[in-house]
């Protein structure tokens, strides 16, 4: 029996080991925490409309329901070439290694004066906190904003949906508490159309939302760095705020430096778009850990890590049965977003045919909540997984 070893516990890491399991395989999962952290639905923690608890699901009651093995364990090394792994009291070895460590975020000067809700999970708490000292204050200025890496080739690893969304958020409940006239609501990026990814529609869409929910937009000015107090921008100019949240641009795990695999400039893992890494047979790379692979305006999301995922499971089954009959991710390469603002969402596809965005008042927010109990139970088998989703 092959012995799989995955590294981390996020989207890619979980869904690669239910699948392999469904194919029998004996699998081992190592994560430096001992849960699932669904990102998509952290954004309501700072507005108080989910709990931290809620957002999560425990590896442990995942491990029970679909039978891999289970190590709670930081990894210290990858040694591709000697198929070694390194733990912090332990080393292991592989038959097949899936890579699906997430990314890091850049480092840029004064960032630690920021909170990021797309960093570590308990970051969204520190948010909440300071979102309430402001509340408790009645006014304030918060700012929001999301960078790019510029060794990132087609900025696949810019994450700008959760920035905009916990503003969206962020207006909304301070309209609920009759405060929005007294706070100053801005978002900061670097690209002069952020959004534009999502397709024409879809940046329009963002402008119109921005001015309905009073936020004030600072975009085409390269962010140079960050005091306790203010947005420092290239031109000297500065944007004053009692609450910075930043999303730095995404660079490949620090790990997979020295790990012998083949990295681009960015530090993510090149891999074949089999998910299988470049001159490496039995190691595969999946979700936000690999160089994404399709048109320039693909997105590392988290229906693309499980995309990958469930792909690199198949092709490598294939590979040990001896078939040929791989399959790539290339075709299902699309960006779903459903953007949402606390009262309502944008159902935002697009795919190499089509770009979509359909308006959802109400019912928007009502459909993302729903998909987040759907992703929770349906991983934990008490209700059946609808194929695609
Ligand atoms: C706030 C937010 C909102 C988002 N909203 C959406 C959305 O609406 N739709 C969408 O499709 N995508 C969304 N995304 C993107 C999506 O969450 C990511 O693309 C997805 O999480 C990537 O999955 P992953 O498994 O590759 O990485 P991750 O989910 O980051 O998982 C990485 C795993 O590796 C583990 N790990 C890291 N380092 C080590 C180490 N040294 N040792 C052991 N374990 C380690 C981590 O603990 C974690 O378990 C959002 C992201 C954020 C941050």
């Amino acid at each position: 029996m092959k012995n799989f070893l995955i590294l981390g516990g996020g989207f890619a890491g979980v869904e690669a080991a239910i699948k392999l399991r469904a194919k029998g395989y004996n699998v081992t999962l190592v994560s430096d925490r001992d849960y699932l952290f669904i990102y998509p639905i952290s954004i309501w923690i700072p507005v108080s409309k989910i709990s931290f608890d809620n957002s999560k699901i425990a590896l442990a009651d995942l491990q029970k329901k679909h039978g891999f093995n289970l190590i709670i364990e930081k990894v210290e090394k990858i040694d591709a070439i000697n198929k070694k792994v390194r733990l912090e009291k332990s080393e292991l070895t592989y038959d097949y290694l899936f890579v699906a460590l997430g990314m890091d975020k850049r480092h840029i000067k004064g960032i630690e004066n920021t909170l990021s809700i797309c960093g570590a999970p308990k970051q969204a708490n520190a948010i909440k906190d300071e979102l309430e000292k402001l509340v408790t204050k009645g006014n304030g200025k918060i700012s929001i904003g999301f960078g790019a890496n510029p060794d990132d080739p087609t900025g696949s690893a810019v994450r700008g949906g959760p920035a905009f969304e916990l503003l969206f958020n962020i207006s909304t409940y301070l309209k609920k508490k009759e405060l929005l006239d007294s706070f100053e609501l801005n978002m900061f990026a670097p690209m002069p159309h952020p959004g534009i990814k999502m397709g024409e529609k879809a940046y329009k869409n963002i402008g119109n939302f921005l001015k309905h929910y009073k936020i004030n937009r600072y975009t085409g000015k390269k962010i140079v760095g960050f005091t306790k107090n203010e947005v420092l921008f290239e031109d000297n100019t500065t944007l004053e705020s009692d609450l910075i949240i930043y999303i730095s641009g995404g660079e490949g795990h620090h790990l997979l430096k020295d790990s012998g695999l083949p990295i681009n400039k960015a530090g993510f893992v090149l891999t074949e778009p089999t998910g299988q890494v470049e001159g490496f047979p039995e190691v595969y790379a999946i979700g936000d850990s690999a160089h994404l692979l399709g048109p320039e305006w693909a997105a590392k999301q988290g229906h693309m890590a499980e995309i990958m995922a469930d792909v690199a499971s198949h092709n490598v089954h294939q590979q040990i049965i001896g078939s040929n009959n791989t399959i790539s991710y290339l075709d299902k390469v699309s960006i779903v977003c459903v953007m949402d603002s606390g009262d309502g969402a944008a159902w935002v596809t697009r795919t190499a045919k089509k770009e979509r965005l359909i308006m959802l008042p109400i019912v928007g927010h009502w459909l993302k909540k729903i998909w987040g109990f759907y992703y929770k139970n349906s991983k934990l088998k008490r209700i059946p997984r609808i194929p695609g989703m």
